[in-house]
């Protein structure tokens, strides 16, 4: 198997299913007593939570390119960067650290696409919802599908809800409540499946509660980094950055 770095901790609430998911994913196909071999960088979110809102991209783009520069030396040939929002600045840690980066929407787009879905709705923080240069534009022209988020006020409420409960730990009833009601609304307005395109939400929404077919990156994203674990070494063979 092949060593994957994971920078990890942001927040680490899903940081830890990535790992569950991972460690399972290998489990599950090689049997016995295998796990994943990983390296994992977990940073501290509370400074990089804050370079985010300041718009300090190129702060954050530091710091995670430093870690993933030790994730090399500690022995990983690809990196997962477990969250969306942070893929803000993934052409920067893949070319700073010279590794491959399993790209979040690609993991999406494919699973997307394999499912026939042409229209879907896309959750995730403010940033993820409004900069085309996180996964919107990528899931767009490099995946051909047409992505929906959902109106201003309903964004607040999501990235709020992210920030404030979900990589604190808290999970509610009533933010749940609210968010199955804003899918409930993508579908009447048109889109046929729901991205949950933030690693946390699907700590709050799974496919019994949602009213359209959901696609989680955290798992998407975690099934695609097994498979790069598992795949036979030769050059292609895996999803990069450019699948
Ligand atoms: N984990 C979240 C995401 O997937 C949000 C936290 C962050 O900003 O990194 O976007």
């Amino acid at each position: 198997m092949r060593t994957l770095g994971v920078l990890g901790g942001m927040s680490w609430e899903s940081t830890a299913v990535y790992y569950r998911l991972l460690n399972q994913g290998v489990a599950q196909r090689l049997g016995g007593l295998h796990s994943a071999p990983l390296v994992l960088h977990n940073v501290d979110f509370a400074p990089l939570a804050a370079m985010q809102a300041a718009g300090d991209w190129d702060g954050a783009a530091a710091v995670l390119a430093a870690a993933a520069r030790g994730l090399r030396q500690a022995g990983a040939s690809a990196l997962v960067l477990a969250t969306n929002t942070m893929h803000k600045v993934a052409d920067r840690i893949e070319a700073a650290s010279g590794l491959p980066l399993l790209h979040i929407a690609d993991a999406t787009g494919a699973a997307l696409r394999a499912a026939g879905v042409r229209r879907a709705a896309l959750l995730g923080t403010r940033f993820t919802m409004e900069d085309d240069g996180i996964v919107l534009q990528r899931l767009r022209r490099r995946h051909g599908l047409a992505v929906d988020v959902p109106p201003a006020a309903d964004r607040e409420v999501m990235h709020r809800v992210i920030y404030e409960e979900l990589c604190r730990g808290v999970v509610s009833p009533s933010s749940r409540a609210a968010v199955v009601s804003m899918i409930e609304r993508l579908r009447a307005a048109g889109a046929e499946a729901v991205i949950l395109g933030c690693t946390e939400i699907g700590l709050l929404v799974d496919a019994a509660c949602s009213p359209l077919p959901v696609f989680d990156t955290t798992a998407l994203h975690a099934a695609a980094a097994v498979d790069w674990m598992l795949a036979e070494l030769e050059p292609g063979a895996e999803s990069g950055s450019d699948a």
